[in-house]
């Protein structure tokens, strides 16, 4: 795993028991049990939720036992019961329950107050240093692609969680860190952003990895012409399931097996826009039609709505066939390539379904409670099918 060594053997030891408490406590539908600016930030006491489990003890360790909570049993989470979690098995907890909307809305204005990171600004660079953090606090070890724009460097980070059983392939999650026109870029992309973060999170959270890897990446470049995710495709493309060294078991480019681009999840009012979001709300998860993986790609645009049923709390998906102008595009004749978006691209945003779209209105502000947990539900609908697709 590209996770540090000292954080690992950390939660290992230190936060096994709360670790596990922490990624399976139940939680309601909206999951507002995470209070903003509170302790679920990645770090490793993982107590985020006042000892939630439904157990007494307090202590972690500080004892002489094998286990990881102090007590006697040979679960790790000091009650009786055979699982880890500490519930009594009516288990109503669940892999999405570290999902928290107050995360996810926490992201989104910590990147709008950085203001429109457009590429070579300082809010650019501010926010890639701050999103970098982030993800060294979680675990992580931040690699970059790098490559130049106009003549001065520029680069996309990316993180990855290696898989358990099957290293050498992948499952890219991706949206773009820069934005433009002068507002917060909130919605275009901060809301795809914290959608990968948010996912990135929860799996560096979760007791064990899945069987295949997951990337998390985050563009530079998109809104001058998709110079970043083009660039990464030109330069690791051919690096697929090499394993480096031979026989190490490392490969620093797994085999591709999607993308799945998320590129403004908030809006959803209509068109002709309405004040508030329509009863109808709905994701919009495209494929490019007539793109040489068109057909493996709606079938994970398929894969994805289903599990916006199956995952997403409260608002459905549906499928559309024109992804364009988006990350994802330069992969759709290689690999299956999906976007997810809170409308069409081509007729529905691209005649103004959300007004602030690329003005200096697009801050974190402007958007209601409802517009948040319908992004949430993006986050919701992509780990849930993640999670079914990386353990095949
Ligand atoms: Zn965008």
């Amino acid at each position: 795993m590209k996770r540090s060594i000292a954080v690992f053997v950390s939660c290992l030891l230190v936060g096994l028991a709360a670790m596990l408490t922490y990624c399976s406590a139940p939680s309601s539908q909206s999951d507002n049990d995470a209070p903003p600016g509170g302790d679920a930030d990645g770090d490793t006491d993982g107590d985020a939720d006042g000892d939630a489990d439904g157990d007494a003890d307090s202590d972690a360790d500080g004892d002489t036992d094998s286990d990881a909570d102090g007590d006697t049993d040979s679960d790790a989470d000091g009650d009786t019961d055979a699982d880890a979690d500490g519930d009594t098995d009516t288990d109503t907890s669940g892999p999405l329950d570290c999902l928290s909307l107050e995360e996810f809305k926490q992201t989104i204005k910590t990147l709008s107050d950085f203001g429109d990171r457009k590429q070579g600004s300082a809010s650019y660079d501010e926010a890639d240093q701050w999103l970098q953090q982030r993800l060294e606090q979680l675990g992580y070890e931040v690699e970059r692609v790098e490559y130049t724009y106009n003549g001065s460097p520029r680069s996309s980070m990316y993180v990855t969680i290696v898989g358990s059983t099957l290293p050498d392939r992948m499952y890219m999650v991706s949206a773009h860190l820069d934005g433009r026109s002068g507002g917060g870029a909130a919605d275009d992309d901060a809301s795809g952003v914290s959608t990968v973060l948010e996912m990135a999170r929860c799996f560096a959270e979760a007791p064990q990895p899945p069987k295949v890897s997951i990337r998390f990446i985050f563009w530079n470049n998109e809104e001058t012409g998709l110079q970043g995710s083009r660039a990464y495709r030109n330069q690791r493309k051919d690096l697929q399931g090499i394993e480096d060294p031979v026989g190490s078991g490392n490969y620093p480019e797994p085999n591709w097996l999607g993308i799945i681009q998320f590129d403004m999840v908030l809006y959803d009012h209509g068109l002709p826009p309405q004040p508030d979001q329509i009863p109808e709300a709905d994701l919009d998860v495209s494929y490019q039609k007539d793109s040489v993986q068109a057909a493996a790609s709606k079938e994970l645009a398929e894969a994805l709505v289903q599990g916006a049923v199956l995952y997403a709390d409260d608002y459905p998906a549906q499928v559309g066939d024109n992804m364009y102008n988006t990350d994802s595009a330069p992969y759709e004749d290689l690999i299956p390539a999906v976007s997810v978006r809170e409308n069409r691209r081509d007729n529905e945003i691209g005649n103004g379904s959300n007004p602030y779209y690329h003005t200096a209105q697009d801050v974190y502000e402007s958007y209601s409670e409802e517009d948040f947990l319908f992004g949430f539900n993006a986050v919701q609908m992509t780990t849930g099918t993640l999670l079914d697709l990386a353990n095949p």
